[in-house]
């Protein structure tokens, strides 16, 4: 690495030169951080050689997380943070008269995934690496990523995320490695003169999988694992074949865009050629490095971990079957046994219309030996489970039924285990979503609660708290998580809840003159600073959030002078093109913005921030500045969630119900140190299932509510006729389906109570480092620990110097 200032300017200067040809001081923000980008990865290429052959000589076990989403944001600061050469890097940037953020900020925000699920993805390439684990990222190279967001009068407006436009200096194009995936066409099976059944095929689309290989590099660890993403291409000896542009369009387009619906199964060839596509060039390339150990096939599953996140790579089992009966010979049960033992899954929701089926026409003719595989796999369970559990749980279970074939029964029969991310998603897949497979398989079910790294959410992003936690309880947190706690003995030390408040403060100041610069809106610092930043949808119920929000206006124009605390709400969130409602929501929230912001009476008492948007990048603008942490989705609705974790490892204190992680927050942060409020998943459920909710009488019977809603149709907010109206309808009118209604007081009765609280500086500074101090277990370190010793089976391969630390219990 560098051992000096003076050596990486030397360096940088040299690696800008070689890229330009002129001087860096001549050069763009973008051209400065390429240099700077390829420096760093320059150095990091012994490291990541020497990993990948020490792993091949060991013959160690490797774990693939295949997942069709990453959502990494930018990796500049992450990367030499996790060298180690951060401080050097930004000492000698200054010293060229350069501006680091500039720098940092000239690098595109990489969103290969829509919000949650991708980010869980990398927060987890990020712990595998510190960990020193050997995990691997398989996915899409999508050449556009999710949207960037514009709003235009208030309604979100999409525009294409082109962001390889300024070359991506982290990815290594390995066209040695690249694979040929067919689509369509006829297959069939015939006996070859040993009496193998040999696939043959006709008339296929072949399109070539071509990997680009990002490092992912570890915290204080010289290991650097892999992120592999695949892109397709046209195969070189059919180029010609291809006349026009126009006959190029069916390959190239498969990993052209990522689809940008969150939680919401969108049922489109292209998607199922997508998934197919990153299933079979990854399992190809994993079949291939297990050549190299040169071990029986037998041993596959002590060498091979492949992970299914979420259903969309579910297809891993039937291509895993594919190439053992195929291509290495093997027997269906001898194929099987090592596939089930070498496929794990887990579920991300429990929401109907996430649940991915796709019709067998459509299965058949894309994928036509594949889906000759899955009929065999359901022909066979449903052969042996017939017996044993009857027919209505078998053809529960099956998974073909109804013309289609389910993903997730896929995933769960070929996976020896399954997984949901949060305690309460477990128990709710174990007694309810997947209650059918839990009889049959009770040893697969487990559960593994989300985390977030550390590294990215406060060491970064928040330096200033990562330092007072250096200060107070010295270093050994930043490797073993479970130190935080030591925080818990100042709870009572004013000084350093002080310190604390000041932090906090000095973020807000920072989010204060940046909400200035982009959205032109003057924020008083002392306000309290509550934040909803998450994808739009209504089981997340942002709307509650702008009920509460149009209550407390209508309440200060009822009485301008009134002493309230003033309060700033925070939103960030994109809402999938195709959701209607989402999007109405999202303009409704930003004509109350219009009205609330523009109103003398309301002033310093009442603003309404909605940033364009949202990323990983906004996203570590605002947490360090946040104090209220609304995490409001209807009760048994939200698998975990993990903005919570990030905002209260940020010292936020939490608003929830209890749903997902917010039910674990609770326990490990105490009672008094969050507010709590709303149905529980259980009266969530008998309230569904005995029909007696009535949102109307709630509307007719409740004054307050009454007032709040009349407000979103009797122009009230101006320019948001049509959105409150359709707000209005769906509440009133189509009986509310995620009871924002029956939550709607308690809410607004934890909402005082949070005025009352914060009126009181020292208390809340308590109860916030005492939120840091228990957000130790969310660390995905832990996670990431509890998935490798118990699903996956690998091992750490670091040792000595390199060492990793190794971590003691959360608690
Ligand atoms: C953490 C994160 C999410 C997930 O937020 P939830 O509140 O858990 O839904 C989504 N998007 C981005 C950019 C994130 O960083």
């Amino acid at each position: 690495m560098f051992n000096s200032t003076k050596e990486f300017i030397k360096e940088y200067k040299k690696t800008f030169e070689n890229l330009y040809a002129f001087t860096y001081d001549q050069g763009t923000n973008e051209q400065q951080y390429i240099a700077l980008g390829t420096l760093i990865k320059n150095k990091l290429s012994k490291n990541w050689q020497d990993t990948r052959e020490q792993y091949l000589n060991d013959k160690v076990k490797q774990v693939y997380y295949f997942s069709m989403e990453f959502l990494p944001g930018r990796q500049l600061k992450s990367n030499a943070y996790n060298m180690g050469i951060l401080p050097i890097i930004e000492a000698g940037v200054e010293e060229l008269g350069l501006n680091i953020d500039q720098l940092i900020e000239a690098e595109a925000d990489q969103a290969l995934g829509n919000g949650g699920l991708g980010r869980l993805a990398s927060c987890f390439m990020d712990s595998l690496a510190s960990l020193g684990i050997p995990g691997n990222g398989n996915g899409i190279r999508y050449q556009y990523g999710l949207f960037r967001q514009k709003f235009v009068d208030g309604y979100q407006v999409e525009l294409p995320e082109y962001w390889l436009r300024n070359q991506n200096v982290w990815e290594t194009r390995n066209d040695q490695s690249s694979y040929i995936v067919r689509f369509g066409g006829n297959a069939w099976l015939e006996m070859d003169h040993q009496g193998h059944l040999i696939p043959k095929y006709e008339d296929t689309l072949n399109v070539l999988a071509v990997p680009y290989d990002t490092p992912m590099v570890g915290y204080r660890t010289k290991k650097i694992n892999n992120l592999r993403l695949w892109s397709a291409e046209i195969p070189v000896e059919e180029e010609e074949n291809y006349r026009t542009i126009q006959e190029t369009e069916p390959i190239k387009e498969i990993t052209q865009v990522l689809y940008p619906d969150d939680s919401n199964f969108e049922g489109r060839l292209l998607r199922l050629k997508q998934e197919y596509f990153m299933v079979s060039a990854g399992v190809q390339s994993i079949v291939k490095q297990i050549r190299k150990y040169n071990l029986p096939r037998k041993y596959f599953p002590e060498k091979i971990a492949m992970h299914i996140n979420d259903t969309h790579p579910s297809l891993v089992v039937p291509e895993l079957m594919r190439i053992l009966i195929d291509e290495e010979h093997l027997s269906w049960e001898q194929a099987w046994e090592i596939t089930v033992k070498t496929c794990s899954y887990t579920n991300h929701t429990v929401l109907r219309e996430a649940l991915e089926r796709w019709p067998i026409d459509m299965m058949q003719s894309l994928l036509p030996r594949i889906y000759m595989i899955i009929e065999e796999i359901n022909q066979r369970f449903v052969e042996e489970t017939l017996p044993l559990y009857g027919e209505k749980l078998t053809w529960q279970t099956a998974i073909l039924q109804d013309g289609m074939v389910s993903m997730a029964h896929m995933a769960i029969i070929g996976s020896h285990s399954v997984n949901g991310v949060a305690q309460l998603h477990t128990e709710i897949l174990m007694n309810d979503v997947l209650k059918g497979f839990f009889t049959i398989y009770p040893e697969k079910f487990n559960n593994k609660t989300n985390g977030i790294t550390q590294r990215r959410w406060i060491h970064l992003a928040n330096p200033a708290l990562t330092q007072l936690i250096d200060e107070k309880i010295g270093e050994g947190w930043k490797q073993n998580p479970a130190e935080l706690k030591l925080l818990k003995s100042f709870e009572h030390d004013e000084e350093t809840l002080n310190e604390l408040g000041e932090i906090k403060y000095q973020n807000k100041v920072k989010l204060v003159k940046y909400i200035e610069e982009v959205q032109g809106i003057k924020i008083n610092p002392n306000a309290i600073f509550d934040v909803q930043i998450k994808r739009l949808h209504a089981y997340k119920r942002q709307h509650l959030n702008a009920l509460h929000i149009l209550d407390r206006y209508l309440r200060i124009k009822e009485n301008p002078s009134m002493d309230i605390q003033p309060r700033v709400f925070i939103f960030g969130a994109k809402a999938a093109p195709s959701y209607q409602y989402a999007k109405q929501i999202i303009k409704l929230i930003n004509s109350i913005a219009d009205l609330v912001n523009n109103d003398p009476d309301v002033g310093d008492k009442l603003k309404v921030v909605f940033f364009e948007n949202y990323g990983v990048s906004l996203a570590e603008k605002i947490i360090p500045a946040a104090e209220v942490s609304e995490q409001i989705s209807l009760a048994g609705k939200e698998a975990s969630g993990t903005s919570n974790m990030k905002l209260m490892a940020n010292g936020a204190l939490t608003l929830a119900t209890l749903d997902g992680a917010n039910i674990e927050i609770k326990e490990y942060v105490g009672d008094e140190n969050i507010f709590v409020f709303g149905l529980s998943s259980q009266e969530v459920t008998e309230l569904g299932e005995n029909q007696t909710y009535n949102s109307r009488y709630l509307y007719d019977s409740n004054d307050r509510l009454n007032r709040v809603l009349n407000a979103l149709v009797d122009g009230t907010i101006p320019n948001a006729q049509q959105e409150g109206g359709a707000v209005f309808d769906a509440l009133v009118h189509y009986n509310d389906e995620y009871f924002v209604l029956e939550d709607f007081d308690d809410y607004i009765k934890a909402q005082d109570e949070i005025d009352i609280v914060y009126s009181n500086k020292n208390e809340w500074n308590k109860k916030s480092l005492l939120n840091i101090a228990a957000s130790a277990p969310f660390s995905a370190d832990y996670t990431i620990k509890k998935y490798t010793d118990e699903i996956w089976k690998a091992k750490p391969q670091c040792s000595g110097k390199e060492g990793v630390h190794p971590l003691s219990e959360p608690l």
